[in-house]
């Protein structure tokens, strides 16, 4: 499958900043101010569902959310990783890598629920600084 449109969003644009490309899928830095760290595994070509990818590629996608999850565990020290995928927005099947702390702005809850805090200043500055870091370990690893 190689359908791009220029109408997608992520067709027309890289839907972050771009830690890693690769042939059939890309790994880009989320900019969401209430949450540095935070990944996405993008596959390049419309796919709607997992099961529409044949097992190899599955397999391929897979392994590269695993290394984005250990290497943000890693770098970002989290609490815990939330892995998900929704894909209600767009055709390119893809992985959110979100690391979450017990103080981030909707912890327990998904960071897609409503907010519960604002981040502690001095928290956020401490994850934002780990950025280069985390930019350098993705590199690394693929
Ligand atoms: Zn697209």
């Amino acid at each position: 499958m190689t359908e791009h449109s220029v109408d997608c969003e992520l067709c027309s644009g890289d839907g972050g900043e771009i830690l890693h490309r690769a042939e059939k899928f890309r790994v880009v830095l989320v900019d969401d101010p209430l949450y540095p760290g935070f990944c996405r595994v993008i596959w390049n070509d419309h796919v709607k569902e997992m099961t529409d990818l044949p097992i190899a590629d599955r397999s391929t996608l897979m392994a590269a959310v695993c290394k984005v999850e250990s290497v943000v565990r890693a770098v970002m020290q989290p609490e815990k990783i939330n892995l998900a995928s929704l894909g209600n927005m767009t055709p390119h099947v893809h992985w959110h890598v979100i690391p979450r702390y017990l103080d981030d702005a909707h912890f327990p809850s998904p960071v897609w629920a409503q907010a519960q805090r604002q981040p502690l200043p001095a928290s956020h500055a401490q994850r934002q600084a780990l950025l280069g870091a985390l930019r350098s370990a993705i590199s690394e690893q693929f």
